[in-house]
């Protein structure tokens, strides 16, 4: 068992933190910056705090949260309290937003933290919290200011992703994995990210070049055809403030990813990873598709769930997002379950039941519901990613006139 506070950790830590700085949020002189964060994330805060000034930030503002304090509210606060939101919170966020902070959130949840709490008490302070920050969400979502978000190691997630580990080896375990998931186990993380978020455009723009009308995937278990929507967009990699400004909002991200068309998937996909649904895990399954919709679901572990996610509602039965991720992806490098998607679904290639992103349907943030429909843009309240790519799997474009190009042969891109 290596020492925590060994030189070693304690260097790696701080290219993670410059990493997130330079390339996750790219802080440009002057700028401010807001870091939200668990408490227990503290020694990764305070040397990204250490960095943003040295680059020149005129101020940084940390928002602390604790988990456990998150926790004791939803199960012992009383009923009809949870949407109550100090506006004092709500507002720190939005002023520095507004004033051109980037912004960096930190994630290190216990995947099974809210487990045995009353969902509609989350559910209640969810919906007060977004209505609260809307005017930052606004600013996020179309990407007027740069943000990120990434991970942190805490006793609680680390202990869930390696079971019966003790706490302090299965901390440095964790952090391991996600020094290797974000390149700082190589020679130079940043440099390494700027090939990457390059390589991540070109492919982004080719497949855009392309207009595929659907994507086929074979493997074991697996031969499904993803028809694309009416004028979808490849997404993926880098995002742009409109002053141009580059980050990478999700570290890491591995993926492109495009919206599917509601009606137009068709065949068996067989999971290639367990997925991870609210602490449970569901494993094991095969889905069979017919004119978009689930008609068949068989799980070798976790049925009931995996039932109860395709009964959420009409649109849970379809796909809203299909991803390619190349088999050397570093997440899967890892080689471990994160029980958090911003990590597992950089794994492997991946399709999603429920929701597609407005984003990835070109003209859809200024359609109506009815338009977008028909589009082939997915709706459903739920929106949850399975892995189903492998160094074992093939991957086709096939174009208008059903002939096809190959994208990925065992699990790389073909160039
Ligand atoms: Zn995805
Ligand atoms: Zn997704």
């Amino acid at each position: 068992m290596r020492d925590m506070t060994s030189s070693s950790f304690d260097s790696r830590l701080d290219a993670y933190a410059e990493l997130l700085v330079r390339v996750g949020v790219n802080l440009q002189p002057g700028q401010k910056l807001i870091v939200r964060a668990d408490v227990e994330d503290a020694p990764l805060v305070r040397k990204v705090v250490d960095i943003a000034y040295s680059l020149g930030s005129p101020y940084v503002e940390v928002l602390w949260g604790d988990g456990l304090v998150s926790r004791s509210r939803f199960l012992k606060g009383p009923e009809g309290s949870f949407g109550i939101v100090p506006e004092y919170r709500a507002q720190g966020m939005i002023q520095l937003a507004q004033e051109g902070a980037a912004s960096l959130a930190i994630t290190s949840e216990d995947p099974d933290l809210l487990a045995d709490v009353n969902p509609e008490n989350v559910a209640e302070f969810q919906a007060a919290w977004r209505k609260a920050v809307r005017p930052y969400m606004e600013l996020s979502m179309r990407d007027a200011i740069q943000w990120c978000v990434a991970g942190a190691a805490s006793v609680g997630w680390a202990t869930k992703a390696f079971p019966g580990v003790p706490e302090q080896e299965a901390v440095e375990r964790l952090w391991d994995a996600i020094f290797t998931a974000t390149r700082i186990t190589t020679d130079d993380p940043v440099r390494r990210w700027r090939e990457h978020n390059e390589q991540l455009r070109s492919m982004r723009e080719r497949l855009n070049e392309r207009r595929y009308a659907a994507v086929r995937f074979k493997g074991p278990g697996t031969d499904l055809s993803v028809g694309l929507a009416d004028g979808h967009r490849w997404d993926g990699g880098e995002s742009k403030t409109p002053a141009g400004t580059t980050f990478v909002a999700n570290m890491p991200t591995e993926e492109v990813f495009t919206a599917p068309h509601r009606e137009r998937v068709d065949g068996v996909v067989r999971a290639s990873m367990p997925l991870s649904y609210n602490g449970t895990l569901i494993d094991d399954f095969t889905l069979t598709f017919e004119g978009g919709q689930v008609v068949k679901a068989v799980a070798g572990k976790g049925q009931k769930v995996l039932d109860s996610i395709l009964d959420t509602d009409e649109g849970a039965r379809r796909l809203g997002e299909v991803a390619l991720v190349p088999a050397s992806s570093p997440i899967a490098q890892a080689g471990i379950l994160f029980l958090n998607t911003l990590f597992d679904e950089n794994a492997a290639s991946h399709v999603a039941l429920g929701r597609g992103y407005e984003m990835t349907v070109e003209g859809a943030a200024s359609m109506s519901e009815e338009e977008k429909r028909a589009t082939g843009l997915n709706d459903s309240l739920t929106h949850v990613d399975f892995m189903i790519g492998s160094a074992e799997m093939d991957v086709d474009g096939v174009k208008q006139d059903g002939t096809t190009e190959p994208l990925m042969r065992q699990g790389a891109w073909v160039s």
